[in-house]
Formats: structure tokens, C-alpha cells, sequence
């Protein structure tokens, strides 16, 4: 071991501090740079802003964003989810008062340029190996790897920002500490830690593995050291379920004790201390941890069964469309992490040696196998093995350099031995800048759909309610300032499945049910009874669903008293998805079982020819015989319908009768869209349909308010 480490030793490069903070400077502005290639590309695209500004490219920054903006309004309703007691909204709240650069700039540019702090922990850690150069080469690789630059590029406004920053700077602390013996030494991890946790509760599992892993390097390599003993009792405090102020009282309190009365603690009284300090993390926190871990596999399932007895309704759940999870490849999972499989291979056996020749980053482990635990868990986790990997892969670089180096003479050995490193760092951060390149994610909106939303804020008050898919909630609520039925962070299959049936139903089913769906939200704040649609059951005291559902056909349905308005958003956009939304209401409540799918296709890409429009190889349309065919099934068609904008550029629908009393499909030529679709007589009726294809709604039901190309808005007139 110490000859394998012998090897492994590379030059001491320990710089002035001056120095060292220069070269922070430098990677940092080079992952700012990095990212930059975006806006670049996108800068001129001015479908992508808004305000002067590109916009964000997540959904969920909306969520954030609708937060701080009301923080800063002072002001939002009860009941309309806006996130303000959360960090990420107070941070960039308190941001924005205090820079002076418009708020769509500030969310635009904050990701990068909070997720390209990580330079300084990587740094930091290396310098605590006496390695700057080392820290300084993986600190560009960690800031800009693949699956870390994904979820902190421009514009990718979430709390993913400091989800590492945080972890990795608490584990610099952590190393920081057990090397240096002084107050400040001592406080920094826990209270990064905290801050960790304050600021996204899922690095709970890293402290808790921190910790940990300092525990039993601890049991094995440092029992006599009684300092170790000091940080753990003060470290433990962190993981109690404590309020924070009270948390940091005792933190603080007890480093002032192991300083103050250092030559009058002996050996047992600070063992006694630090079991003292177990204990009360067992009392707060850890007892509950285990209860918690028992009570989720045990009871909750029993629990919930005998709550909901009015309907254990069976629902779809969205984690069947959303492509989560499971086994990914290897190669994406390498690639997430550094970037190519050659730099996946070389990290890994650099972080294997790093290991080997500085024990003390064996603590890194839990961050590193939580990545790891990727290619079990799902594409999410690679970004926690990111820093260390970057360090491996540097690491074994130096050490491939040294060697090489060697074979020079004394007055070229500086140069080679640079040379070599510059060569390799290149050849392993480069695919990662290739990757930024190629990686064009758009802007989650374009400037015309918000401009109708802007539009609807107008027009709309703050207590309204804004029907639409739940992928659109957050952008609805930060541009119109309204209520929403369902987002990003609240679409479980209940509270899709009153949405879904709105859109993809009849106008006079639709209307109902949105209008029982926000009245019974609203209720369900005050009263809780379940999610809407079984507060609907339990209010019309019915059990059957689906008898229940089939009330909702009839216009004069006894409602409760409307509180406020509805509105209905539908883009153009939602049409690519509406197979998938139609999935969540056709579904028997009772059984959970899948309806029939209905038949829905679309293309943009089709040609004619022979009097035939060819729209898939698969699919064609007879304009003679006014047939379709579908594989090798020939049906009539019951309408042919074309929608264009008139010289006045007014929308029309033309819409011709083939045969009717017959169930069968019929073909939509949106001639502006370029859009053809076939669809079924159910589909053709819907909502969604009626009201954004054609434009044909029940005036007793609907107003249009809005009529954009891109989105068109109707209120609910009952
Ligand atoms: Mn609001």
C-alpha cells in the first residue's frame, strides 16, 4: 500500500492564496462561458423572449418564479400554490431587490451562474490536497460534465442550481474540519450543511451519508483522535429535526465548549459529550427516521384503503407516461457522467487511485455511489458523482503526466510534464463542450403563447381558474397570475383525471365537470373530502363513477354556487400530446382499466399524389372516394373538414358531410398549421376540438376571449 502510494504521488502545488483565488476566477468565468453557447444560439431567435429577455427552458422555473414574484409583490391568494415560503423563491426574491437587472434576466441567468459555483468546492477540496492545478483542471470538467451542465444551464431556473454546490461544499467543510482544529473549522460544515438540506430536503440522504461515512472512517482509522469525536457530537445536531435557529444555538454552543474548556475535557468527557449528542439525535430525529421507514412499507397502505371507502377510485398515474426511471444504458450513463466513456473509465480509475492515495476523500463515497446508484435509479442521480469523478479523472492525469514528464530532461521536463496534462484535460472536457453545443433545448414557451397569456392576466382576476394540461400550470400561473387546477408539482391521477376529462369530452360534459372540478377544489381546501372528483362523488352521493360521469351529460345539472371564473387554455402545442391527456379520463374508475384507445392521428408531413394525400406510410386519404386508409382497413369517411384564416383573417372551418349515422372517423385539414389529422367521432367532439380546431362551441357554454393561432382562450359562461 504505501509503495502503491508512493506512486501515486504527484508534485506538491500549493499556491498563494492570491493565486488560487485567480484561478477560481478563471474556471469559473470559463463555465459561465460554457454556457453562454446557448444564449448565443438563441439570442436572436425572437420567438424565445419575452420582455426583451430569452426565456427560461424549464417548466418548473416558472414555479419559483411565480414565488418570487409575489414575494415581491408583498401579496398572493390563498390557495393558489404560489410557492413563497420556499428558498429558491426567498433567494431569488432577495436577489432581485438587490441587483439591478430585470427579473426575466435574473431567473435566465441565475442557474448558471449559482451552478457554476461549484468551481470553488472542487477547488477547495483539491487544495486541501495541496493540489490546485489539479482542482483547477476539475473544476472546468465537474462545472460543465454533461448530466451537472443539463441541469444547470442558462435558463434552467431550479433548485438544481445548488443541489451539488451545497452537498460538495459541506464535504469540503467536513475534510476542512478534521484538519484544522478552530471554531470557524468546525461550524462551516454543519451550517452548509443545513443550509443543504434548508434548501432542498433530498441532500437530506447526503448529509446523513456524510455522516456516516465520517463515522466509520472514524471507527477504523482514527478511534484515538479525539477531535474526530468533537466534530461528529457537533455534526450529529445537524441531521435533528430541530428547528433550525435551535439547531444552530446548540451547534454553536457546544464548539464553544470542546474550545473554551479544551485542557479540562478529558478523553471521557468528550466521549460522554459526543454519545450525549447521539442521543439527542435519536430522540430528534433518528427514532423518527426508522418509525418513518416502518410506517411507509406497513401502514400508510392499510391507512389509505380504509379512509377513502366512498371510492378506492383507480386512477392513471403519470408515472406511466413519463419515460422514468428504470436501467438506463451504459453509455448515456457514462456520458452523463464525464462526458465519453473514455472519460467515464479514466475518472473512475483516477477516483479509485484518489482514494488510494488520500484516504481522507474516502468521505466523498456516499455522493459518488448515489450517482452511481443512477443505473438503478434513474438519469437524475448521475449529477452527485460529478464533482468527485472530475477530481479522479484530473488526478490520474497529473500522474500520467509525472511519468511521462520523467523521460524528459531537466529544462523540458516542466513543459512536458503541463503539456501532457493540458492534452488530456482537453481530450476528456472536450465532448462535454461538444455535448453543450448540440444540446439546443428551446424555451419552454414561445413569445405568442405568452403573449396570450399575458393577455388572459388581463383580463382575468388572481381567484380565477385557468383549465389546462398540467404541463402548462406554471407558466399559466407566473404569466396570468391566476389559479390552476393542475402543474408540474400537483398531477396525480386523480386531480388529472377531472382535467383530462374536460378536454378530451363533450362541450356539455366538459362544462360541468370543470365547473364542479374548481368549485370542489376550492371546497376541498377549507373541508378536506378527498380529491375533487371524489368530493363530487361524496357531495352527488353516488358510488358508481361512471353512473356519476354519465349525470354529467345533462345541461341542466344542479351545481353548486359559482365563486368565480373559468377559463380554458388550449395551444396548439397540447395537440401533440392529447393522445397522452385522453389517457388519463378514459379509464374505469372502478376497474382501472384502460378504454378502448380512440383513434387519433396527425401529420405535418404529408404529400399528395394521384388524387391521394399520402399522410404516413401507413395512412392515406382517397380524395375521390373520400376514404381513409389505415393499414390495410379502408373506411368512409363521416367529415372532411378544412380550417383556414378568411381575407379578413377571420378563423373558419368548413366542414363537409360524407355519411353520417354511422360511427367512423373523420379528416381535419388545419391548412394553416400545416396540420392533417384523421380522428374519431368522440375525439372530433371534444372539447379541445371543438373549441381549438374548429371553433365551434355551444354559445349557452363558452366565450372565446382570446383567439391566437398559437393558444385560444374561452371563459365558461355557466
Ligand atoms: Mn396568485
Amino acid at each position: 500500500m504505501n509503495k502503491l502510494k508512493e506512486i501515486l504521488t504527484i508534485p506538491d502545488n500549493k499556491l498563494d492564496r492570491k493565486y488560487f483565488l485567480i484561478l477560481v476566477l478563471v474556471a469559473f468565468i470559463f463555465s459561465i462561458g460554457v454556457r453562454y453557447i446557448w444564449v448565443n444560439d438563441f439570442n436572436t431567435v425572437e420567438q424565445f423572449k419575452w420582455n426583451n429577455e430569452l426565456m427560461i427552458n424549464t417548466n418548473d422555473g416558472y414555479y419559483w418564479a411565480e414565488g418570487a414574484r409575489d414575494i415581491l409583490a408583498g401579496h398572493h391568494q390563498e390557495n393558489d400554490l404560489s410557492p413563497v415560503l420556499t428558498p429558491a423563491a426567498e433567494l431569488t426574491a432577495f436577489l432581485a431587490k438587490m441587483i439591478p437587472i430585470s427579473f426575466e434576466t435574473l431567473i435566465l441567468w441565475l442557474p448558471g451562474v449559482l451552478g457554476s459555483l461549484l468551481v470553488l468546492p472542487i477547488m477547495l477540496i483539491a487544495r486541501l490536497l495541496r493540489q490546485d492545478l489539479l482542482g483547477f483542471f476539475a473544476a472546468m470538467l465537474g462545472a460543465i460534465a454533461w448530466s451537472y451542465y443539463n441541469r444547470t444551464m442558462i435558463g434552467y431556473y431550479d433548485t438544481d442550481m445548488l443541489i451539488i454546490v451545497l452537498p460538495t461544499l459541506t464535504l469540503w467543510a467536513v475534510m476542512y474540519a478534521l484538519k484544522r482544529d478552530s471554531f470557524v473549522a468546525m461550524l462551516l460544515a454543519p451550517v452548509f450543511a443545513i443550509t443543504s438540506m434548508y434548501w432542498h430536503a433530498g441532500t437530506t440522504n447526503v448529509i446523513i451519508g456524510t455522516f456516516l461515512i465520517t463515522f466509520f472512517y472514524m471507527i477504523i482509522f482514527e478511534r484515538k483522535n479525539l477531535y474526530y469525536y468533537k466534530f461528529l457530537a457537533v455534526f450529529v445536531l445537524v441531521l435533528t429535526t430541530l428547528a433550525i435557529w435551535l439547531k444552530l444555538l446548540l451547534i454553536v454552543a457546544l464548539i464553544l465548549i470542546f474550545m473554551l474548556a479544551k485542557e479540562k475535557l478529558t478523553d471521557k468527557i468528550v466521549i460522554g459529550i459526543t454519545i450525549v449528542s447521539f442521543m439527542i439525535y435519536i430522540i430528534f430525529g433518528g427514532f423518527e427516521w426508522i418509525i418513518g421507514i416502518l410506517h411507509n412499507a406497513y401502514l400508510t397502505r392499510g391507512l389509505v384503503a380504509s379512509e377513502l371507502d366512498v371510492a378506492s377510485l383507480k386512477c392513471f398515474g403519470v408515472v406511466n407516461t413519463v419515460r422514468e426511471a428504470g436501467h438506463i444504458p451504459f453509455e448515456i450513463f457514462a456520458n452523463r457522467i464525464s462526458g465519453s466513456v473514455f472519460g467515464f473509465w479514466l475518472s473512475t480509475l483516477g477516483y479509485v487511485l484518489l482514494l488510494v492515495r488520500y484516504r481522507l476523500m474516502l468521505l466523498t463515497l456516499p455522493m459518488v455511489l448515489l450517482g452511481f446508484f443512477a443505473l438503478q435509479g434513474g438519469l437524475r442521480f448521475t449529477v452527485f458523482a460529478v464533482p468527485f469523478m472530475a477530481l479522479g479523472g484530473i488526478f490520474l492525469i497529473f500522474v500520467i503526466a509525472k511519468y511521462i514528464a520523467a523521460f524528459f530532461n531537466e529544462k523540458s521536463k516542466k513543459y512536458a510534464q503541463y503539456g501532457v496534462i493540458i492534452v488530456f484535460a482537453s481530450m476528456i472536457i472536450y465532448p462535454n463542450i461538444q455535448h453543450v453545443q448540440a444540446y439546443k433545448v428551446p424555451t419552454v414557451f414561445n413569445k405568442e403563447e405568452v403573449k396570450v397569456l399575458s393577455k388572459l392576466g388581463e383580463i382575468a382576476s388572481r381567484e380565477d381558474y385557468v383549465v389546462s394540461w398540467w404541463d402548462y400550470g406554471y407558466p399559466i400561473r407566473y404569466y396570468a397570475d391566476v389559479k390552476t387546477l393542475v402543474d408540474g408539482g400537483k398531477h396525480s391521477g386523480e386531480v388529472n383525471f377531472p382535467v383530462a376529462f374536460e378536454l378530451t369530452n363533450n362541450q356539455v360534459a366538459a362544462a360541468n365537470m370543470a365547473r364542479l372540478d374548481v368549485e370542489f377544489t376550492e371546497k376541498s381546501f377549507k373541508e378536506p373530502c378527498g380529491a375533487p372528483i371524489e368530493c363530487m362523488l361524496k357531495a352527488y352521493k353516488v358510488k358508481n363513477p361512471n353512473q356519476f360521469l354519465q349525470t354529467l351529460n345533462n345541461k341542466n345539472l344542479q351545481k353548486p354556487a359559482k365563486t368565480r371564473d373559468i377559463y380554458f387554455y388550449l395551444p396548439n402545442r397540447m395537440m401533440n400530446i392529447y393522445p397522452t391527456i385522453n389517457m388519463f379520463s378514459n379509464i374505469d374508475l372502478l376497474s382501472g382499466k384502460q378504454g378502448a384507445r380512440p383513434f387519433f392521428f396527425m401529420s405535418r408531413n404529408f404529400k399528395e399524389a394521384n388524387n391521394k394525400i399520402i399522410l404516413s406510410n401507413a395512412v392515406s386519404l382517397d380524395k375521390k372516394t373520400a376514404e381513409v386508409t389505415i393499414g390495410s382497413q379502408k373506411v368512409k369517411l363521416n367529415y372532411f373538414a378544412r380550417t383556414y384564416y378568411d381575407k379578413n383573417g377571420v378563423y373558419k372551418a368548413d366542414i363537409q358531410k360524407i355519411q353520417t349515422n354511422q360511427p367512423g372517423v373523420s379528416a381535419i385539414y388545419m391548412q394553416p398549421y400545416h396540420q392533417f389529422l384523421i380522428v374519431d367521432d368522440k375525439v372530433m367532439n371534444s372539447l379541445y376540438f371543438r373549441l381549438f380546431v374548429l371553433e365551434q362551441y355551444d354559445k349557452d357554454l363558452f366565450e372565446p376571449v382570446i383567439l391566437s393561432p398559437y393558444a385560444k382562450v374561452y371563459k365558461l359562461k355557466i
